[in-house]
């Protein structure tokens, strides 16, 4: 968020902690630093009870990013705080830790033996989609170049439902966006509306495992067919970076026969989030190519002040390694079979709860949900109801349950949906105590005199999910 310089009412200058004079007996300035220093215990109590009115992160069913990990895990990321990932001489065994993650990634996504494939951990997908992006502008630099034709106007075709990361990679990189619009119930891009879009100034196509708005697998594997036929009848070399931010890490455990990674010629990069599926606290992405060749050398750049001679290609210099020690936990923890029982399980979870809210009478279930174990669904269209999906999400949080309402994309934007990220914590027990809360909420609806049968977006068509 971007923050701005806060104008205080006289009397919301200071902060009055509670306790009275038992911990602090003066008011501490809220938007300035204060002048004189606190005690510890005081400072934290203070903090502390602030961030009590934050939502609890286990009933937040918004978020894909992981809100419970082992008291283990936990253990060894405290342990780790104080490495920096930028750090490869002085922590040389984190830096391992990383190339073990990459070399464990590029083999579970079945990068081919006889390339080299290779990648980095991030920040985030975000930072993964803006390296790997950057990667597809700059090799289409090159081809252009080498064949002398003019290399100024990239661009780049993708899903009006992508995530927002890859409408910022194409505004800070000055590339134009090809957007597939979705139709009723197409909420996907397909090969055809691709194909339409491509040019010789195409850098690449975007395809997402697990779409932000209803979970669903965007058909990489016909994407690749179609664009191998395209780039054999033109010459052109159209890649296409697969945005797994939390598919790939559940594609491979649930459908291991999906061929939507290295397995397919044009596949060149994958960026996925170990922090969604991957099961870590947030604070780690990972970008993946599948041949060194695929990353210009100019992009990475060598530093020797921190001993040693390292590249390094990433939008941050220090960051956190305590969060790729963790991933690297739960690879060695959990190995295949436990991701895969994990992984099933929340699938499992996720089909009772569609099930279990179909049940309810009005609720109806967009796409199939049964890719990643995300449920998104709507009011039917036929249902007679004095309340929207909004009115819902407010309910739910009476409860301390976030579940959040929005509507669709362009072409769809009049159908307003509520989604649910069922992760691991979530469990069957937590499943039905929300669908008491929801019967409970329908019932009260029921019993209110007024039909608002149609009411408008609060948020004028400005929600996108968040993730
Ligand atoms: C979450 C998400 C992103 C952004 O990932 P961060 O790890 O939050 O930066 C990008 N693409 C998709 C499909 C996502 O679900």
């Amino acid at each position: 968020m971007l923050h701005k310089k806060a104008d205080p009412q006289p009397h919301e200058e200071n902060l009055n902690p509670t306790f009275g004079s038992r911990y602090i007996s003066t008011e501490i300035p809220r938007y300035s630093m204060p002048e004189s220093e606190m005690p510890p215990q005081t400072a934290k109590q203070i903090i502390h009870d602030e961030l009590m009115l934050d939502g609890n992160a286990r009933l937040n069913l918004a978020t894909f990013v992981t809100t419970w990990m082992e008291p283990e895990a936990r253990e060894l990321m405290q342990e780790t705080f104080e490495k920096n990932m930028i750090d490869k001489d002085e922590y040389p065994q984190t830096a391992e830790i990383e190339m073990r993650c990459v070399n464990i990634l590029s083999r579970l996504y079945n990068a081919p033996e006889k390339e080299s494939p290779c990648g980095c951990s991030t920040i985030g997908s975000s930072e993964a989609a803006m390296l790997g992006g950057m990667a597809l502008k700059w090799q289409w630099r090159k081809r252009r170049q080498a064949a002398g034709k003019p290399a100024d106007k990239p661009n780049l075709i993708l899903g009006i439902d992508v995530q927002v990361c890859w409408e910022k990679f194409c505004r800070y990189w000055e590339i134009e966006p090809r957007y597939i619009p979705i139709e009723k119930g197409r909420y996907m891009i397909n090969p055809e509306e691709v194909i339409e879009r491509c040019d010789e100034n195409t850098i690449g196509v975007i395809g997402i495992l697990g779409t932000t708005f209803t979970g669903q697998y965007e058909p990489i594997a016909e994407i690749n067919d179609a664009l191998e036929e395209l780039n054999s009848k033109t010459g052109w070399e159209i890649p296409l970076h697969v945005d797994a931010a939390s598919g790939g890490f559940v594609a491979p455990f649930l459908q291991p026969d999906l061929k939507w990674d290295f397995r397919l010629k044009w596949v060149k990069s994958i960026n996925v989030s170990g922090h969604k599926y991957g099961l870590v606290y947030p604070g780690v992405g990972w970008i993946i190519w599948r041949d060194e060749d695929e990353l210009p050398e100019e992009l990475v750049f060598k530093v020797n002040y921190l001993g040693g001679d390292m590249p390094t290609f990433a939008l941050n210099f220090s960051r956190p390694g305590n969060q790729v020690v963790a991933q690297y936990y739960n690879f060695i923890r959990l190995g295949k079979e436990g991701y895969t029982r994990l992984m099933e399980s929340s699938r499992d979870t996720a089909r009772f709860l569609a099930k279990k809210l179909e049940e309810l009478g009005v609720f109806e279930i967009l796409g199939p949900g049964e890719d990643i174990p995300v449920l998104a669904f709507r009011i039917k269209e036929d249902a007679d109801v004095n309340f929207t999906v909004f009115d819902i999400s407010e309910q739910v949080r009476h409860r301390g349950w976030l579940i959040p309402a929005y509507t669709l994309p362009e072409n769809a934007e009049d159908i307003a949906v509520l989604r649910i990220v069922v992760k691991e914590d979530f469990s069957r027990d937590m499943a039905m105590l929300l669908l008491e809360d929801l019967q409970r909420i329908l019932d009260h609806f029921d019993e209110l005199p007024d039909h608002r049968k149609v009411k408008d977006d609060p948020n004028d068509g400005k929600h996108r999910p968040k993730c």
